[in-house]
């Protein structure tokens, strides 16, 4: 049976009023200074349905910065080129350090703990460079592909002042060098990485692009990107890794496979249902979104539709 258009919406408008009230919603990411400016009273909230309905509330066609949010797509890329082979390169457990934590690599030998902090992402990108021979562009494509918006880019300016700002991602990446877990030339993959957080999309592209984690691995056009137990993977590790060090703050307040990012968006899977993406630039200590959180933890609270 497919869904019916909108089955949502009444529950946006309701957490879209909810978090209006919300007493505190923190601040805009300052490791750079483009991001800083960002406006924490800006909301916005996507519903993607399978059929690729999509809808929202606020400004959920406002194009932000989706920073971490692409290591998502740049994991997915990678399993459906290269399949399980990522693996051995990089782990799948929380880091409990902050994202752009160094400590641990040191005592594992150079082995990021999960794709989703900046070691682990660099090394998957790492991986897509190897493969593809252009990380970034790769990633654009099928971020454009799947969210059916051909404009969807890199912001430039964003992606300078990550170069300008990354010291602490080149010493990561040159310590894994050091033990042999980036093999790309870390001028060369700096620029890759930093372009891929500089992607700008809206919580629409975005909630749309991650349709396939929610269809079992199912592109928009109906062809696999990744196998089902793929999907699972990416998804396992979504929960348990996907939003930074508040991982298990979040599987218990909003129950869902996430990833969030430094821009202020959230993108959540509810398998076989719907991703959702919500965008506020108001960061908590740990680099969620505030209002982003509050407003997942509600839409699941209001529907019933955590995984648990
Ligand atoms: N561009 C950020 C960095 O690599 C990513 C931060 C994030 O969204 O977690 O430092």
């Amino acid at each position: 049976m497919s869904p019916a258009p909108h089955r949502f919406r009444a529950v946006l408008d309701r957490v879209a009023e909810e978090v209006a009230a919300l007493p505190h919603r923190g601040s805009p990411a300052d490791y750079i200074p483009v991001l800083a400016d960002g406006d924490p009273r800006r909301f916005g909230m996507a519903v993607a349905e399978l059929d690729g309905t999509v809808y929202g509330v606020g400004d959920w066609r406002q194009p932000f910065s989706a920073q971490s949010i692409t290591k998502v797509f740049a994991l997915a890329l990678v399993l459906s080129l290269d399949g399980e082979g990522m693996w051995q390169r990089v782990g799948r457990e929380p880091s409990g350090d902050p994202f752009n934590s160094l400590v641990q690599l040191e005592y594992e030998n150079g082995i990021p703990r999960n794709p989703f902090i900046n070691a682990g992402a660099l090394v998957v990108t790492d991986r897509l460079q190897a493969l593809t021979g252009d990380a970034a562009g790769r990633l654009r494509e099928v971020l454009r592909t799947e969210s059916g918006n051909p404009a969807l880019d890199f912001d430039p300016q964003v992606a300078a002042s990550e170069a300008a700002h990354g010291d602490r991602n080149a010493a990561l990446a040159h310590f894994m060098a050091s033990y042999g877990n980036i093999v790309t030339p870390v001028p060369e993959l700096l620029p890759a990485y930093f372009q891929q957080c500089s992607i700008e999309a809206s919580c629409a592209d975005l909630a749309l692009a991650a349709g396939f984690l929610a269809r079992h691995g199912i592109r928009a056009d109906g062809s696999a990107l990744l196998t089902r137990s793929q999907a699972k993977q990416i998804n396992a590790v979504m929960l348990t890794c996907g939003t930074y060090d508040a991982a298990g703050e979040f599987a218990y307040r909003v129950g869902l496979p996430a990833k969030s990012g430094v821009g202020g968006g959230i993108v959540a899977v509810v398998p076989g249902v719907c991703t959702l993406c919500v965008w506020s630039p108001g960061l908590d200590r740990r680099g969620n979104s505030v209002a982003a959180m509050a407003a997942l933890d509600r839409f699941t609270t209001l529907t019933n539709l955590s995984i648990f």
